[in-house]
């Protein structure tokens, strides 16, 4: 494990969140060296310069723990942005008290903080944390004028607070709308993900039917026929057209030919094992592929089909319109490619049908 690693974790989401609160412990660093430097110069209170250190030790050390362990993972708000900003305003609020001279500095620190809410927070929670820090501001600076007023004059604190009346509502704005920009963003690519599912569903599936088609068959099978290549086990191709199908157009209708390819795809479904594959070909023709299947297992399982077919109940409200179907099998040779296997189970196929139809032929 890398130091890196160590630090962050590998959960990359976490590891974000966590690189932003580490940027923002090297800030507190930073501003902590500063207020030493004041206590050195005699400038600010070396106890209460202290006690802030201290408090933000702590408190930055917790919320690193909570992120690093993956507690916070669990939890609404999983970068814990909201709790590290309110605590940095607070932090922010007592340096004010402690660092007089500085203390207009530090306003500048608090837009920062601001900032860091456009990642994970709504932008009206952007909106709120701006004006919130706007009223904490004014009560610390109320504060300093009255206990202080030699080193907070009034003058002084009423420019300071107008400056930060005008700037942190601004900023917090900005920040929400960056948030807004995040938030729409995210929206697009779920609403762009849903459309590529559903334009892969469409382009790789029949609409009448349902079942996998032409399309989907010719990427799928070399992936199933070099995983046979690998077992070694046995595979049957059947290649299924359904007989006399031209006369229920005629006589019924288009609609009645299409209800019956819609009921002829679901029982065939129904009936075949979890393993087999049906596709619609094109037209009335279906192409089953029956991996791990002998030529006997695979012959039982058509003519299964067929006896299913010939019940009129498998039709439903279409069984005075029931058709059967003539299939051509084959069992693939090794090495054999899919183009090759459709050839002959065409061929078989077309015996069938010069056989007299509703039958099964070998190849
Ligand atoms: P055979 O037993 O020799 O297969 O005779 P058949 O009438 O089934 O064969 P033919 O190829 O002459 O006719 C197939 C018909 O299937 C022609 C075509 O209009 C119809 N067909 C193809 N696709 C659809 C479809 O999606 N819906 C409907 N309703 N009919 C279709
Ligand atoms: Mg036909
Ligand atoms: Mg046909």
């Amino acid at each position: 494990m890398s130091t890196l690693e160590l630090i962050l974790g590998n959960e990359p989401r976490q590891r974000m969140r966590l690189k932003r609160s580490l940027m923002a412990a090297g800030v507190y660093g930073l501003s902590l060296l500063a207020q030493w430097r004041m206590v050195m110069l005699g400038q600010a209170d070396a106890a209460a310069a202290g006690w802030l250190a201290l408090l933000v030790a702590v408190v930055v050390g917790a919320f690193y723990v909570a992120l690093r362990s993956g507690i916070a993972i669990g939890l609404r708000d999983p970068a814990l942005t909201m709790p590290q900003i309110l605590f940095a305003i607070l932090a922010l609020a007592l340096a004010y008290l402690i660092n007089p001279p500085v203390r207009g500095m530090l306003l500048m620190v608090v837009a920062l903080v601001l900032m860091f809410g456009a990642f994970t927070l709504s932008p009206r929670h952007c909106r709120n944390l701006g004006w919130m820090a706007v009223a904490v501001f004014g009560f610390t600076m109320a504060l300093g004028v009255r206990l202080d007023p030699q080193r907070f004059p009034l003058q002084i604190e009423a420019m300071h607070f107008a400056f930060a009346a005008m700037v942190l509502p601004t900023l917090s704005v900005l920040a929400g709308q960056l948030s807004q920009l995040r938030l729409d963003q995210q929206c697009q690519k779920r609403e762009l993900r849903d459309a590529l599912s559903r334009l892969k569903e469409i382009a790789s599936h029949d609409d009448l039917t349902g079942l996998p088609n032409r399309r989907h068959m010719q990427e799928w099978m070399p992936y199933e026929l070099s995983r046979g290549d690998r077992t070694g086990k046995p595979l049957c191709v059947a290649m299924l057209d359904l007989d006399h199908f031209k006369r229920i157009n005629d006589t019924h209708g288009h609609a009645a030919g299409d209800e019956v390819l819609r009921i002829f795809a679901r029982q065939a479904s129904i009936m075949l094992r979890g393993a087999d594959v049906l596709a619609r070909w094109g037209g009335e023709e279906f192409l089953l592929v029956m991996p791990e299947t002998s030529l006997a297992e695979a012959r039982i399982a058509l003519e299964r089909l067929a006896r299913h077919l010939a019940e009129p109940a498998s039709w439903g409200a279409c069984a005075n319109h029931a058709v059967s179907f003539s299939a051509g099998l084959v069992q693939r040779e090794p090495a054999q490619p899919l183009d090759m296997l459709v050839q002959r189970a065409d061929a078989a196929l077309y015996e069938a049908k010069r056989r007299g139809r509703d039958r099964v032929v070998v190849a």
